[in-house]
């Protein structure tokens, strides 16, 4: 088998656990005769789920169309949320003993509400992390709401987890996060071709398998990718922002690449945004997690939460230095509050800059492909010829 099928061979593998994490659940659980919790995104600590010897399975949005979920959720809801709740009311759930989560928006907590009323049985906690960074009694606060977290997670495993399964636990999840970031890293530079979807199922996959296995795959991927020659490119260099909570679909991923673009960075939570920062090792561990609660909005600005010292416009700005992008796709799931409220700020800054940039709403139910392509290809255009970007600016 040549370098190239092996690397199909990974991907292929780490798609269909992407693809159906229930089932991947399943199977573990099967296999190790342990617990299966899902947590919810955006900045759930996994890391202590996996210490108390569960498998911590990021809820995906999945693509079966909103039936029963109708019911429990208004249609202004976000496409994650009404999937989620779908997935509730339809025993889509069921491979999970648990459904643990960090609040971060108004949808999610409906949601949760709605889950709560749907599966009475199913054991759902939420910590109630405090959005506004800069207080002083913020820190003390996540620290609170992690040791609550801890002594749920020790009730429903029936275990005490320990500072020590902790710490291992954060070293697998950097491990993890630091083989992604390498992928990230070779692919602004260049030096790699692998597409969004590709790229895509790669985080997913994380967001679902067990850590040690899933770093596994990728110690094999990275050793055939780095075997690989250089893959220079005269396409438009993109970075793809925002999408909140859960995964854009492949097929707007392949469309925008098959307008003349490559996408060589992003902020995506099923990107970057999720592998960006490691918890810090070797001191207490809980004080660590909560760290990293504080060091991910530094590092990845998310307008879910405020703080006076970061902006997610400047972060965008040396974000496309670093990688070269010459233009920005904003992804917005449609009724994604938080990113909507924010968006005039990012587009008032792309303005000001110069940056060639595109906004694209996304929704559960599909998208009018045809007539995105026309705005992508647009966007392509003004970015080969700069007067004309100088102009729409
Ligand atoms: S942050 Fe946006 S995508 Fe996530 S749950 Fe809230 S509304 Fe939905």
């Amino acid at each position: 088998m040549d370098q190239a099928a092996k690397i199909d061979e990974i991907l292929g593998e780490l798609a269909e656990v992407a693809a159906c994490p229930g089932a991947y659940a399943t199977d573990w659980k099967a296999r190790t005769g342990r617990k299966v919790i899902g947590i919810l995104p955006m900045n759930f600590p996994a890391e202590i789920v996996h210490a108390a010897g569960a498998l911590p399975v990021t809820v995906q949005e999945d693509d079966a169309p909103i039936t029963y979920g109708r019911r429990l959720l208004h249609e202004f809801y976000c496409g994650y949320t009404r999937s989620l709740v779908d997935q509730a009311a339809t025993g889509r759930l069921a491979p999970y003993d648990g459904i643990f989560l960090v609040d971060h928006c108004v949808a999610l907590l409906g949601a949760v509400d709605a889950i709560r009323f749907e599966l009475p049985d199913m054991p759902v906690f939420l910590a109630q992390f405090t959005a506004s960074m800069d207080e002083t009694t913020t820190r003390p606060q996540i620290l609170g709401r992690i040791a609550e977290l801890r002594e749920r997670l020790e009730e429903l495993c029936g275990a005490p987890i320990e500072d020590q399964a902790i710490r291992r636990s954060i070293e697998a999840y950097n491990r993890n996060r630091g083989l992604l970031r390498r992928v990230y890293e070779m692919r602004r530079s260049g030096l790699i071709r692998l597409t969004s979807r590709q790229m895509q199922v790669l985080v997913k996959s994380a967001m679902v398998m067990d850590v040690d296995e899933h770093s596994a795959r990728m110690d094999r991927l990275l050793a055939l990718l780095e075997a690989q020659p250089a893959a220079p490119s005269s396409l438009v260099r993109l970075h793809l922002s925002g999408h909140f909570c859960h995964a854009p679909k492949p097929e707007l991923l392949d469309m925008i690449e098959s307008c003349g673009a490559t996408v060589v960075d992003d902020d995506i939570y099923t990107g970057y945004r999720y592998i960006s920062t490691d918890v810090p090792e070797g001191s207490d561990p809980v004080a660590a997690l909560a760290g990293w609660y504080f060091n991910r909005n530094t590092n990845v600005p998310c307008s879910t939460r405020a703080q006076m010292t970061v902006d997610w416009e400047s972060y965008l700005a040396n974000a496309l230095e670093k990688s070269g992008a010459q233009g920005v796709i904003v992804l917005v799931a449609k009724f994604c509050e938080p990113h909507m409220l924010y968006y005039p700020e990012l587009r008032k800054e792309f303005v000001r800059r110069g940056i060639p940039h595109l906004l694209i709403e996304t929704e559960h139910e599909g998208l009018a492909l045809e007539m995105l392509k026309t705005r992508v290809e647009a966007l392509i255009e003004v970015i080969r010829r700069p007067a004309l970007t100088r102009e729409m600016a």
